[in-house]
Order: structure tokens, then sequence, then C-alpha cells
């Protein structure tokens, strides 16, 4: 096998492979130019109609569609009525948007650690940091990969915490047979770029309850309503509404619903090509012991977001730091997900300490993502495993 460029080979690849990206279609390009020279760029018929594209796509009751998945979270912590001297159970393996939701309400993120083995917050340890101040536990679906549903969800109904699913990896997956977003109180969504699916923007909470729909309507626009049933006063006139709660402006424009509903037509064919990819490195990462390969339960049907290469530091002479440099050099452009959130100066001004979850850490020092979207070729996807292989086996210690 050839030295890794890092050491003077030739790199796997001339041009660059990077970690994610967009795939867009001259349908999806249609779409947005159609909402370009109709009469509604925003509050248009695109919302609504990607509203009941979502609900059937997920089965969940209700969808509320909005600019973000962060504005999302934070819909959601509101809906769910967090505030001051609330805690907020989430996971450290995550965007910081998970834990900033709870401090955008005046609650406490707690930190529960992971399952070493599926990198997804451990249902035993959410149980464990459980007290009277507890409102919510917020649940990464980190990669793609279902929490475990059933197990949280019997935690937060015995004690009456809402779930919110944090469900910006997960569109394509499914548990027990049914669609994430259709199980927890309230499932997010994001449209990033990155994403399976993307709106350039946006984001959507999903819910079954007719409660929480009510109050995702009222925080998206302003805390404003038209509807007399939830007015305080006698309407004035034609015109009036009234602002009985204050939420923010989180709409999302009819430009970018027409693009997530044109991209929505092509989720099986992105959900299937994500498998496959993730099949290909995982069958061919099982035999290097200088990887470990991401545990899946049973319950989930995974559509893989993020694909994230371990390393076993015992089976290697190198560091993550250097095995992701290595990839560089073969023009494999990687990224880590996640730095633990409680490790950013922010969160160690408001008092967080690293040691809080090992797991979690220990994790992060291991980690790489590799590239994982659904407009790589079968040479992209051979690439990346070459270099992978190239640079385990050259830098594993030896076992005799
Ligand atoms: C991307 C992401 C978000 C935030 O979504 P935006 O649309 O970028 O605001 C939240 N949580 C997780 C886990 C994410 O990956």
């Amino acid at each position: 096998m050839d030295k890794p460029a890092i050491c003077g080979g030739t790199p796997v690849r001339e041009t660059k492979l990077f970690y994610g990206h967009q795939y867009i279609d001259d349908a999806d390009i249609q779409a947005v130019v159609e909402v370009l020279k109709s009469d509604f760029l925003t509050c248009g018929p695109k919302i609504q109609q990607l509203e009941e594209r979502l609900c059937e796509v997920t089965g969940a009751k209700y969808a509320v569609v909005c600019s973000n998945g962060t504005a999302a979270l934070h819909m959601a912590c509101q809906a769910a009525g967090i505030g001051q001297g609330d805690e907020v159970i989430t996971t450290p393996i995550t965007f910081a948007a998970s834990a900033n939701c709870a401090l955008y309400c005046g609650a406490k993120p707690v930190f529960a650690d992971i399952n070493e083995e599926t990198y997804n917050i451990d249902p035993n340890q959410v149980e464990k940091l459980t007290n009277e101040r507890t409102k919510a536990v917020v649940a990464v679906d980190f990669t793609g990969q279902s929490v475990q549903l059933d197990e949280l969800l019997a935690h937060c109904r015995k004690n009456h915490l809402v779930l919110i699913e944090d469900g910006a990896h997960v569109i394509g997956t499914r548990y027990n047979g049914k669609c994430n977003g259709s199980i927890a109180d309230m499932t997010t969504l994001s449209f990033h770029p990155v994403k399976t699916v993307t709106g350039g923007e946006g984001g959507a909470v999903l819910t079954n309850s007719e409660t929480y729909y009510q109050k995702l309507l009222l925080y998206r626009a302003h805390g404003i309503t038209r509807d007399p049933q939830w007015m305080e006063h006698e309407p004035d006139g034609p015109w009036y509404y009234e602002q009985v709660a204050l939420g923010m402006n989180y709409r999302m424009t009819d430009m970018q619903a027409a693009l997530v509903n044109s991209q929505l037509d092509k989720l099986p064919m992105f959900s299937q090509r994500r498998k496959e990819i993730v099949k290909a490195y995982n069958e061919a990462f099982a035999g290097l012991p200088q990887i470990v390969v991401q545990k899946e339960i049973p319950e989930s049907d995974t559509t893989r977001h993020l694909y994230i290469l371990r390393l076993n530091p015992s089976k290697l002479k190198i560091d993550r730091k250097q095995f992701f440099e290595a990839l560089g050099a073969e023009n494999i452009c990687c990224n880590v997900h996640y730095i633990p959130t409680y490790y950013f100066p922010y969160y160690e001004k408001i008092g967080y300490k690293r040691g809080l979850c090992p797991k979690a850490e220990k994790l992060y020092e291991e980690i790489i993502s590799l590239p994982l979207y659904y407009a790589m070729t079968d040479k992209d996807v051979q690439d990346v495993i070459d270099a992978v292989t190239r640079i385990a086996v050259y830098y594993a210690i030896d076992e005799g």
C-alpha cells in the first residue's frame, strides 16, 4: 500500500472532497423561480403546502415551519412553558443550539452523558439528573440515528417532563417503523444546507398536540393572533388583531418553503444513497482494528446525516488531530461533530466545567466526520475508504 500523502505519498485524489454538500436540481430551481414570479414571497400558500407535506412525510398531526432549526428549538421550549428556574436535560454531543434554547428561556441546560456505543443521550443518565426543577428533555438524534424514544418517553411521562426531539439530523429515519417526528411531544427539524433536505435556511416543529400547535403559531409570529377565539377583547373591526404573548418573527419565506417542498420529492432517493454510502463505509472499516464503527439500536432504521469515524487510540500511533491532517493531505476534507457544548467559553463563564460527561469527552477526542452526501460518486466513496485505510494501516500499532 502507498505511503500516506502526509509522508510524501501521492494523495488518493487530486481534487478536494468536502464533508457535506447540498444537491439542487432543476425542479428545485423552478420551484423557487415560480414563487419569485408570484404574489407572495412570505406568508403565502407555499408555507401551508410545506406544513401539510411534512405531516404526510412524517405522520405528525401538525407542523409549523420557521426560519431555522434554532428558532424551532426556541419556539418548542416556549410552547413547552420552559422558563426561569427550570432545568432542561440535553446531550453535550450536539450543535450549541440544543442547549442554547434552554438559556433563551431563562432555564438551565443540564448535560447528560452519552451511550458510548451509539453516541446518543443515555436514558439512564437522564433519569439520574432528573429532579423537581427538571421541565424538559431535549434529545438529539445524533448523526440521524434515533434516540431511545421508548425509554425517554416512559421517563418523561412518569416525571411530567416534555420530550423535545432535536431532529436536525433525523429526517428520513424511522423508529420501530414510525417516522421520527410523529413520536416525541415536539420534534424540531433544520433545513440548513448540510442537512439531508435544505431550504438554504429553514426549520420546523412537528407535534401531535393541538395545544402545542396553537402556541407554536403564536410564538412564530410575535405572539399575535387574528383568531377571535384566542383574543382577550372584542374585535374593534375586521382589521383587528391582538398580541397575547411575547413571540418572535421566526417565519420562513415562501421561496424557502418551495425549495424544501421540492427537496422532499427527493428524500427517498437522498435517504437510499446515504444508506448505501454508510453501508460501504461500515463494511470497509469493520475489519480495521484501528477504527470503531458506530453501533445502531435495532429500533432505528437510520438515514444518516453524518458519518462518524471513531479512532481506536490503543491501536494507532497517531492521534485524532494527526489523522484528520493526514486525511486532509489526501484531499479528503473532514470535520468534527461535535465539541462538547460546555467546553465553549460562554458556557465556562456561566459555570460549566470539564469532566461533566466523561464518555462524551472521550468520544470528542477520537472522532472525525467523513464526507457523506447524496451527490458523492462511488469513486468519491472509494477514495475516502482508501484514504482512511491507508492511514490506519500505515500508523497501526504492531500487534507482535
Ligand atoms: C443544524 C443543527 C441545529 C440548528 O439548526 P439551524 O437550522 O442551523 O439553526 C440544531 N441542532 C442540531 C443537532 C443541528 O445539527
